[in-house]
């Protein structure tokens, strides 16, 4: 797990979906640094770039509250330290990492950089050897006369760790070289776990109470560095070499001659090693290995490719931690082959019906999977897929995993029916013409959309109400304290009642109730965006209260045009950005007798002020505004809400076209580029100032 996934999009401009996805991926990847550095003493990043990791969860953290999660790497009170029960072992031989290649161009740049380097003619060969890359622990068994003498890990690649007791539990690992070898030799390789094996150890650990594994990888490690080495004895751990550390001769004057004759003397090497001539060559091996990768035994996440003839070597040397005569050309997007169990409708806030397939679990490049999206009705039928099928399944980077093919497509059996009912409530459930997406009709009466609309309603772009999280939701809902949102606001009344939950104490309550009381006079165009009506997103709502200022007369205008009157179909039509499908929707919102309700109840709780926009007064009209940093007074939404209401632009990034730039602590390359254009900077305080001043 490199940092190659930090992303660099500005979180003031990604979507929620996508920031709870990179954080996701954050908290994954800073755990497993931690793991890597603390307790196994094998970092594989530099700490400038673990530090900017840990910045951009929060940085993202900061844009998005209330995505912070449970295991969010800022919660960490200081690290677990484990304190390595085994001796540390300097390597003679420094063990190298490997650069990275994930498209053929670098591949190709590769091979053209060494040859220039060795000024090589056109038309001399570069043979180049080409194996699969195994997912393990890499290992170095020092050998001297023959004799296993000294087992060590990688450790930062200067020093790792002694476990030389350990690896004589290892089969493949021989403790006497089968012929003769020279004085010392130190043969490196991967410590690793197949994957039927991996299976197998998490069933046992899970039955026994113990500690799961994430992937093999991490079992392995697990396994080899025990201070009891009978508890690795017990752990199917393997070996296979690929290379050598101090030696005091060479068997050979090739990559291939060398990795033969440890072969020979009793380790398993890669049954994928082959040498080529070539990038078309090396190429079409990376695709072979590629194509049998579904079926070998062990994970593998890449083919490594080393300039066979070790002069060579020898004069490329290395770059950093990396010789220049290696290369790791990684596969792309991660597959794997499973049983497709069962298929789950869950129901969304609109009435959406979203299939979930549920897998039976399968590692996808190393981790475990067990649900699917399937989109909707159109893509199950595209990929025919029906439960108890093989499917193969796709993980690229870490979005959500896919379904990318069907193996028992043609098997003859009943296709999948898609329910014509919610799972839900039992309504019917349709799609309309033209939409893919199959939605319950029940509408309110529909506990999912319910609930979903409450979760809705209170989320941070719409009430944006502290507390009140998804699951608290779900709480009060079933209790029936929450049936629409204007009970939300009814909570108060119940104070009694939730301190008598399991979790809740004096202050939480306290807390809850003070946010909750604190939107009784909520923003307009997040209160109708808060509805959830259909094609009325955040800005068409912002769009919409622009023109009408306040919610009744909007109501009004839309109930007319939903009857046919031509002035108000043309008030509402001449708002840029709303469309007849908007116009549409509100009218058959507001036409619903249930919806007038609830939006009647709703407001004899809370009395969104006129929506006015005041561009005229004010200092910023007209000109951009960014803001970075942390804001300790305002959301980020907020701020940029009164950019907006001051009429002015606010941007996600500082360009030329900046014009004021309001910096807050923790100000990194914005400020500086600011500074860099001469652009006007201001603090927090600063721009309270001027919102005050605006009125
Ligand atoms: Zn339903």
């Amino acid at each position: 797990m490199g940092i190659d996934q930090t992303s660099g999009s500005n979180p003031v401009d990604m979507s929620e979906a996508d920031a709870a996805n990179e954080l996701m991926r954050l908290a994954k990847q800073i755990a497993h640094h931690d793991r890597l550095y603390h307790a196994e003493d094998t970092p594989e990043i530099t700490d400038p770039e673990y530090d900017a990791l840990v910045r951009r969860n929060a940085a993202l953290e900061a844009a998005f509250p209330h995505l912070v999660r449970n295991d969010s790497p800022s919660k960490k009170v200081g690290h677990v330290i484990a304190s390595s029960p085994l001796s540390k072992v300097s390597h003679e031989v420094r063990m190298m990492s490997l650069d990275n290649a994930f498209s053929r161009e670098e591949v190709m740049d590769w091979v053209a950089r060494m040859r220039r380097f060795l000024s090589l003619p056109d038309d001399e060969p570069m043979a180049i050897t080409a194996e699969d890359k195994i997912d393990g622990l890499s290992c170095s068994l020092r050998y001297e006369d023959g004799k296993l003498v000294r087992a060590a890990t990688r450790g930062d690649g200067q020093v790792g760790e002694d476990v030389t007791a350990n690896v004589q539990h290892i089969a493949d690992i021989p403790k006497m070289l089968r012929s003769r070898a020279p004085a010392v030799f130190e043969v490196r390789g991967e410590v690793y776990m197949e994957k039927q094996a991996f299976a197998a150890l998490n069933a046992a650990q899970q039955e026994a109470g113990g500690k799961l594994f994430a992937n093999p990888r991490n079992a392995a490690a697990g396994s080899l560095r025990q201070k009891d080495a009978n508890v690795t004895a017990q752990r199917p751990l393997r070996f296979w070499a690929h290379g050598w550390g101090a030696v005091s001769e060479l068997p050979g004057d090739t990559q291939h001659d060398v990795v033969r004759q440890i072969a020979e003397w009793g380790f398993p090497v890669s049954p994928l090693f082959d040498v080529c001539n070539g990038v078309e060559d090396l190429l079409a091996h990376y695709a072979r290995i590629g194509a049998a990768r579904p079926d070998l035994p062990y994970e593998i996440d890449g083919v490594v490719y080393k300039v066979d003839r070790l002069d060579w070597q020898q004069r490329l040397g290395f770059v950093a931690k990396a010789p220049r005569w290696a290369l790791a050309h990684k596969f792309p997007a991660e597959r794997a082959e499973t049983t497709l169990e069962t298929i789950d409708i869950q129901v969304g806030r609109t009435g959406k019906l979203t299939p979930v397939g549920r897998l039976a679990p399968v590692l996808v490049g190393g981790v475990t999977v067990t649900n699917v999206t399937l989109h909707n009705r159109d893509e199950i039928a595209r990929l025919g897929v029906r439960p108890g099928d093989r499917v193969v399944v796709q993980r690229a980077g870490d979005v959500i995993p896919q379904v990318v093919d069907n193996l028992t497509r043609d098997v003859d059996r009943t296709p999948y029916l898609f329910p014509d009912h919610c799972p839900e409530c039992g309504s019917e459930a349709v799609a309309e013409e033209g939409e893919v997406d199959v939605r319950c009709t029940g509408g309110l009466i529909c506990p999912a959309q319910r609930t979903e609309r409450l979760k809705h309603f209170v989320s941070r772009k719409a009430l944006d109400i502290d507390g009140l999280g998804e699951k608290t939701i779900d709480q009060f809902f079933a209790l029936g304290w929450l049936e629409s949102p204007a009970d939300i606001f009814r909570l108060k009344n119940r104070r009694t009642d939730i301190l008598a939950l399991d979790g809740w104490q004096e202050k939480s309550v306290d807390n809850l109730l003070a946010s909750i009381e604190a939107k009784r006079a909520p923003d307009a165009a997040r209160l109708l965006f808060g509805l959830g009506i259909r094609h009325v997103g955040e800005v068409t709502a912002r769009d919409l209260m622009k023109n009408f200022h306040q919610l009744p007369v909007l109501r009004v205008t839309a109930e007319r045009a939903h009857v046919a009157d031509e002035e108000a179909s043309a008030d509402l039509l001449s708002i840029d950005g709303v469309g007849g499908t908007v116009v549409e929707a509100l009218g058959d919102f507001f036409h619903e007798p249930h919806n007038v309700a609830v939006w009647e109840d709703l407001l004899s709780e809370v009395s969104p002020p006129p929506y006015v926009i005041e561009t005229l007064d004010s200092p910023v009209a007209g000109k951009t505004v960014v803001f970075t940093g942390k804001l300790e007074t305002m959301s980020r939404d907020e701020a940029k809400a009164q950019a907006e209401r001051l009429g002015a632009k606010a941007a996600g990034s500082v360009s030329a076209k900046t014009d004021l730039l309001v910096a807050g602590p923790g100000a990194g390359s914005k400020l500086k580029k600011a500074a860099e254009l001469g652009i006007e900077v201001i603090d927090e305080a600063g721009w309270a100032e001027i919102v005050a001043a605006a009125g």
